[in-house]
């Protein structure tokens, strides 16, 4: 446990302020990055003294890392340990270089995160995701599941009945995994008759979407896996450019914030910072990071926080589930949505096998709209459709174009490039200019 979980506000205001100011140091002396943007604006390191004057330092966007990736490395290339990329799902790439110790913090970040979320020394854990292709989170649970004394199972993504194979073997007690995937799972065992509540699994650990409403309350993909499955979910939300995840505690009243890892804001359009309950872009300050530090970090995930106290005794502040991505907002016949509003009427539907939204620019400049929907064998097209069409209005007040292709056809455009995640989102609107 971190001292800092218990800790009141004015302390850990302390430990983010004196941090900060090594960070600001550190960044001056060995960032080119910085470096540079600090004196083409002026900007003097002293006059910042708290996590308050953050406004009056420049945020840095996912376009700065891309144009200059190597420019935000702050150790000579021999001091890398890891290379880990981003996924390229939002163009592309971006080179994440850890040192040593930036790989120890790594993981200690993510022993607290299991720890947050229950874990014991005699959990075992099955690990259902990717440990290659340069991806971080991979190397980040293994890393943080060894440190806390608990035992790891690296079974990687997909592969239905050998999953079930090692859960019979080696009586895993938590999952790791995207939770769209447990549903598969949960679906693979009632065509089986593989009884899931006489399984050894108790938690799952659910990464990469999320498994909550605007009101915390469990989402249509959360409630069919505990409809079928007596476990309990916790969300973990994170990426590459953090290093840092925020976990959920046995509560699920967001992820709680590690505050020696990381300092948070949510931003309104105009740069301010917006205070608990209001969603704004989160941006991201790092600390304690080696290699490649980032200062107000602009993650385009829109979401809120909460600062009341949570029933598990921490002090921490926690984040709800991202709403959205902010470049992914859409204007449609006058009514402003994320797709992810989409994603979330179109999951509670059974019928839906899978789907795709698109979006392009229209010869007025305006946002088109297109969902492509593959319906479960032996549905009642016409109905189902009629059904889906009437819950998108009432949840989005507007009316969606929908149409139903067949499953093959929704996949592969799921994957147009050769990308780590399926997408659901397809932006091929033309580029507008980036936030500044
Ligand atoms: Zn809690």
């Amino acid at each position: 446990m971190s001292p800092l979980e218990h800790a009141s506000r004015a302390e850990i205001d302390a430990y983010q302020n004196a941090a900060l100011k090594q960070l600001l140091a550190y960044l001056q002396a060995n960032s080119p990055f910085y470096q540079r943007r600090f004196a083409e604006l002026g900007l003097e390191i002293a006059d910042i003294r708290t996590t308050a004057d953050l406004m009056r330092l420049p945020t840095t966007s996912k376009q700065d890392l891309q144009a200059h990736n190597w420019e935000f490395l702050c150790v000579p290339r021999r001091k890398v340990a890891e290379y880990c990329s981003t996924s390229g799902t939002l163009g592309r790439p971006v080179t994440i270089a850890l040192t040593g110790n930036d790989l120890a913090r790594l993981y200690h970040n993510e022993y607290l995160s299991f720890a947050c979320a229950g874990g014991q020394p005699d959990d075992v854990y099955q690990l259902l995701l990717t440990l290659d292709r340069q991806f971080m989170a991979g190397i980040a649970y293994y890393g943080g599941i060894l440190k806390s004394g608990a035992s790891v199972i690296r079974m990687g993504p997909g592969n239905i009945a050998a999953q079930f194979d090692t859960i019979r073997e080696l009586q895993p007690t938590v999952l790791v995994a995207v939770p769209s995937f447990v549903v598969a799972l949960v679906a693979h065992a009632e065509a089986t008759g593989f009884d899931l509540n006489a399984s050894s699994v108790r938690r799952i650990i659910c990464i990469g979407e999320s498994i909550r409403d605007e009101q915390l309350q469990p989402n249509a993909l959360a409630r069919r896996i505990t409809e079928a499955w007596d476990v309990r979910l916790h969300s973990t939300y994170a990426s590459t450019e953090k290093q840092t995840a925020f976990t959920e505690c046995s509560h699920g009243a967001g992820g709680h914030h590690q505050p020696e890892l990381l300092i948070f804001e949510t931003l309104d359009e105009s740069g301010q910072p917006l205070p608990a309950g209001q969603f704004g872009e989160l941006t991201i300050t790092t600390l304690g990071v080696e290699g490649m530090p980032l200062l107000r970090y602009r993650t385009g995930d829109i979401c809120t926080y909460y600062d009341t106290p949570c029933a598990c005794g921490r002090t921490t502040r926690r984040l709800g589930p991202i709403v959205g991505r902010r470049q992914h907002l859409l204007k449609y016949k006058g009514t402003s949505l994320y797709p992810q509003a989409i994603f979330n009427v179109l999951n509670t539907f059974g019928e839906v096998a899978a789907y795709v939204v698109e979006a392009r620019t229209s010869d007025l400049e305006t946002d088109e709209l297109e969902i492509s929907v593959a319906l479960a064998a032996g549905v009642d097209e016409t109905a189902v459709l009629d059904r889906l069409r009437a819950a998108l209005r009432a949840a989005l007040r507007v009316l969606l174009p929908l149409r139903v292709q067949p499953l093959a056809q929704v996949l592969a455009r799921q994957n147009p490039g050769d990308s780590r995640k399926p997408a659901r989102f397809i932006d091929l609107r033309r580029p507008r200019p980036p936030f500044e």
